[in-house]
């Protein structure tokens, strides 16, 4: 890499959701700048996936199969790559969305998305802060929010109060962290065309993709390595005095349906 403050080399990160999409982006990203990248999700097929990628482009990955939001799992993986070495970056993107009218929307839909996105989100980020402030570390922590925070959007009720509080959890953390040389930031992508969009409610995408077409000033919807790139300079020591901070990649719109 030319630019210095984009080499990761030598340094590990951690990085949920690894097994498709944004998630498997960011590891592929994280991994040609140079990091070794232990790669976490519950899809273990998609996992070897992402190994393949970083490992065909000559780059190093470990995979932990896990559930994000079972904290004795994501504290087990953290244990186990402390045991061999020090923890510099954490990127939480495992997530899951759901969609349903507020008023047809059940105790179970919100329990389950709160547990992956923002619990599983949580635990990720207080097992690798653990990690780094025990050996005096300094680290950087990125988490996945979404445009979903900037504007209500009928039918995601679940979805948009989670990555509300995606907002507030990477905002308390980066104030409390902050004195340990800890760096806490959020991407908020806009829509991005990956698995779990494309396997949304047709009407929503159709809506969200038309209106990306034409309302975005780049007349397009992202790709996941769009929001690598936000996750590798908020990782990276490109972004040395950003904490607490939201990183916008969409296009140019918050919300655009
Ligand atoms: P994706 O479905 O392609 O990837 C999500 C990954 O998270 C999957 O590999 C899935 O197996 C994993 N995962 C889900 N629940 C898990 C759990 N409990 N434990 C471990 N792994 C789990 O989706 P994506 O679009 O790449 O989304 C990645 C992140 O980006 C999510 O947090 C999502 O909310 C956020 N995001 C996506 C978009 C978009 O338009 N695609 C926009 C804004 C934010």
């Amino acid at each position: 890499m030319a630019l210095t403050a984009y080499d990761l080399t030598g340094r590990t990160a951690f990085v949920t959701g690894a097994a498709s999409g944004i998630g498997r982006a960011s590891s592929a990203l994280l991994a040609e700048a140079g990091a070794t990248v232990h790669c976490a999700d519950m899809d273990e097929k998609g996992l070897d996936g992402t190994r393949s990628l970083i490992a065909d482009a000559g780059g190093t990955a470990h995979t932990h199969p896990l559930d994000v939001s079972d904290r004795t799992q994501v504290a087990r993986a953290i244990e186990h790559i402390t045991g061999a070495g020090r923890l510099d970056i954490v990127a939480a993107i495992a997530g899951i969305m759901h969609s349903s009218p507020v008023l047809d929307t059940r105790d179970e839909d919100l329990d389950r998305v709160l547990a992956v996105n923002l619990k599983g989100t949580l635990y990720t980020c207080q097992e690798g802060a653990r990690a780094m402030i025990a050996v005096g570390a300094p680290g950087s922590i990125v988490t996945m929010a979404s445009g979903a925070v900037d504007a209500a959007t009928a039918g995601l009720l679940c979805y948009s109060v989670s990555k509300a509080a995606v907002v507030q959890l990477t905002k308390t953390l980066a104030t409390e962290l902050g004195p340990h040389s800890i760096r806490v930031n959020a991407v908020a992508p806009g829509w991005v065309r990956t698995p779990m969009t494309e396997r949304h409610d047709e009407e929503l995408q159709h809506r969200a993709e038309s209106a990306m077409a034409r309302r975005s000033p780049l007349r397009r919807v992202g790709e996941p390595g769009d929001v690598a790139h936000a996750v590798l300079h908020l990782a990276s020591d490109a972004s040395a005095f950003t904490t607490g901070q939201i990183l916008r990649p969409n296009g140019g719109v918050a919300m655009p349906w």
